[in-house]
C-alpha cells in the first residue's frame, strides 16, 4: 500500500470511530467538528468523503435534514429501517417485519415484486413526542 493509501485509510478509521461513538445522527459538520478536537490536521472534505465512502461500504447510513442537510449514523449492513427523531436525532433501528405488511400489499397493488428496500420515518420519539405534548398541556 502506498504512503497516501494507509493515511487515507487511517483517517477513515479515524472518521469511523468518531461515528461509531456517536449516539444520533451526525451531519458531516458536526462530525467534523467533533473530530477537530482530537485530530485538527483532518480536512472537512475528508470527512464528507469518509462518510459517503461508509454509506456505500454499507457501514452507515444517510438521512435528511432540513435545508438539505445529510446526516449520518454507523449501522448494520442489514438495518434497511429506521425511525428517525427529528428532534433529538436518535435513531432507532424498524424491524423488518414492521414494515412487511406495507411491501406486500405494495407488490399487491402495483404487481412489483419487491426486491428490498429502505425505508426512514422521519418524526418524535417517544421522549421528545411525549415532552411537546405536555408542554401544551401545560399552557
Ligand atoms: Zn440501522
Ligand atoms: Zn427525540
Amino acid at each position: 500500500m502506498t504512503s497516501q493509501g494507509r493515511r487515507l485509510t487511517r483517517q477513515r478509521v479515524i472518521v469511523a470511530e468518531a461515528l461509531a461513538s456517536a449516539k444520533r445522527a451526525q451531519s458531516a459538520q458536526e462530525l467534523f467538528e467533533r473530530i477537530q478536537a482530537d485530530h485538527p490536521t483532518l480536512g472537512r472534505a475528508t470527512v464528507y468523503r469518509a462518510l459517503e465512502a461508509q454509506v456505500q461500504d454499507g457501514m452507515a447510513s444517510r438521512f435528511e435534514r432540513d435545508g438539505h442537510v445529510s446526516a449520518y449514523i454507523a449501522c448494520d449492513a442489514e438495518h434497511h429501517h429506521h425511525l428517525v427523531c427529528t428532534e433529538c436525532q436518535r435513531v432507532e433501528d424498524l424491524d423488518e417485519s414492521a414494515v412487511a405488511p406495507l411491501l406486500a400489499s405494495v407488490g399487491r397493488r402495483y404487481e412489483f415484486q419487491v426486491d428490498h428496500a429502505a425505508l426512514d420515518f422521519y418524526g418524535l420519539c417517544r421522549r421528545c413526542g411525549g415532552r411537546r405534548s405536555t408542554r401544551a398541556a401545560g399552557r
